[in-house]
């Protein structure tokens, strides 16, 4: 016999599916989770993704408003800027904004997740199902799901429905089977695989307030701490070809590899090679899917509707994000078609841009940091939000420190404020190495007061 309807169904309970299910709980929803794992509160962790994570404003913000600070807090450690390693030179600290409070903070994927569901299971009325595997869902929000212990199988009328169940969505795959959506994923030729660096007499081997990159042009090594003094560092090369993972078949090719471009790195893991080897190799890509929504019926949300690259680590922070905007639609006295039509409307911009930046900013990370005309015109930008504060932001400072300036409009104050510096770097400074009156008529006429 199926259980009583749920005012609301959620399936995943990653990151983003918890969060929603806290706020709707709290809008007095009864919501019931379903989630393929098993209860992490018993010690299982998160399935193979990035053991630790970038969180900045736009997720803090989400978490504020769910009132869970105070216990995500304890878990973050502030990273002041990227530490740029060069070959044969000491590293550089290039922060990331020039106020005390711009930073971004690593956290434990694991950690927030179970943060996520103890929160969540306080909920009166809400449902927690672990071991429950979604096999599919049909356009009218019928779910298929497994039992992953009793292997038993069950159908339950779940709309609405929201799917939250990640990058690999079952329920985006059966809507995109049923012809209800149409999905294409952008796979990026470039894989990744985690290394752990390990504490060194309790401490981080490294600077532990940092992102640390080790830029190399066509690859990059990143490296966030974590707060039992690890490092957890992440190897992006191409998947085939030359330099990529393709060529690491053996130990001695890895060896070399490190030796040559990161040696510095292979001095702090005397396990590098049985790491290497049973790692799994991740894969990146880009969800494009269209529409999010049936009806009244289902919804993606979070990754399962528009899954980004890294590279601007704001994946999390985008589907915490689209939780916040949901919970406002579901504060109103609205149906659930008109909900959900909103939601897309408004996150589908966003998306789209924050998704367009996250792929541009693996060029920056891996290539641009090191280019002597990007590093002055990245001065110069900082100059000019000293000056002009309330007009020019550098973009990634809208992007990561700024929730109030939407994906889109950073995307497209972004663009503007390039021709403006690429115009000053064209005309001649003046005494304080800027020509000031052009610079301020510029930014005058082509930039409006942020938030007018
Ligand atoms: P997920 O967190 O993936 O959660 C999906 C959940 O659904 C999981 O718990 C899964 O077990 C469950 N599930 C899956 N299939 C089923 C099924 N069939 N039935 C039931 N349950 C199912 N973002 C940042 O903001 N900052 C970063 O620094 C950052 N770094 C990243 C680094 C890497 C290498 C990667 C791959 C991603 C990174 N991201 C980062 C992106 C971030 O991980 C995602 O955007 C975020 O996890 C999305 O949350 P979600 O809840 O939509 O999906």
């Amino acid at each position: 016999m199926s259980p009583p309807r749920a005012d609301l169904s959620i399936v995943g309970a990653g990151l983003a599916g918890p969060l929603l299910a806290i706020l709707c709980a709290r809008r007095g929803l009864a919501v019931r989770l379903y989630e393929r794992r098993s209860d992490p509160r018993a010690g299982a962790a998160p399935e193979g993704r990035s053991i630790n994570l970038a969180l900045a404003a736009r997720g803090i913000a989400a978490l504020e408003r769910a009132g869970l600070m105070a216990q995500v807090r304890p878990l973050m450690i502030p990273m002041r800027g990227r530490m740029l390693h060069e070959r044969h030179r000491a590293p550089v600290l290039v922060p990331y904004g020039q106020r005390p409070h711009e930073l971004i903070y690593s956290v434990s994927r694991a950690a927030l997740n179970r943060v996520l569901i103890e929160e969540a299971a306080r909920q009166g009325r809400l449902e927690l199902n672990f071991g429950h595997s979604c096999l599919g869902a049909t356009r009218e929000g019928q779910l298929e799901l497994r039992d992953e212990r009793s292997g038993e199988l069950t159908r339950l009328d779940a709309a609405p429905l929201v799917a939250t169940d990640g990058a690999g969505s079952a329920v985006r795959t059966s809507l995109v089977d049923c012809g209800a959506v149409s999905a294409r994923e952008e796979v990026l030729d470039h894989d990744y695989r985690e290394l752990t660096i390990p504490a060194r007499a309790g401490k981080h081997a490294l600077e532990m307030n940092a992102l640390h990159v080790w830029p190399r042009s066509d690859f990059m090594l990143i490296a966030l701490p974590n707060t039992d003094g690890t490092f957890t560092a992440t190897l992006f090369l191409p998947r085939t070809g030359g330099v990529s993972f393709q060529s690491l078949a053996t130990s001695q090719a890895v060896s070399a590899l490190f030796e040559r471009e990161f040696p510095d790195v292979q001095a702090l893991l005397p396990d590098l090679t049985a790491q290497f080897a049973a790692h799994p190799q991740g894969r990146l890509g880009t969800v494009h899917a269209a529409p999010w929504h049936v009806g009244a019926e289902v919804l993606l949300l979070g990754d399962a509707a528009h899954a980004i690259v890294p590279f601007h680590g704001q994946g999390m922070n985008a589907a915490f994000e689209d939780c916040v905007a949901l919970d406002a639609l579901v504060a109103q006295p609205l149906g659930w078609a008109e909900r959900f039509a909103r939601f897309e409307a408004e996150r589908r911009p966003q998306a789209q841009a924050i998704a367009r930046m996250a792929i541009e900013n693996y060029a920056e990370m891996r290539e641009h940091v090191r280019d002597p005309r990007f590093l002055r015109q990245r001065a110069l930008a900082l100059e000019l939000e000293q000056r002009f504060p309330e007009r020019f932001i550098p973009r990634y400072s809208m992007v990561m420190f700024h929730p109030e300036i939407p994906y889109a409009e950073a995307l497209r104050r972004g663009a503007v404020q390039q021709e403006i510096l690429e115009a000053l770097a064209d005309s001649a400074p003046g005494p304080s190495g800027i020509d000031e009156p052009l610079a301020a008529r510029l930014i005058r006429e082509r930039l409006p007061l942020i938030g007018r």
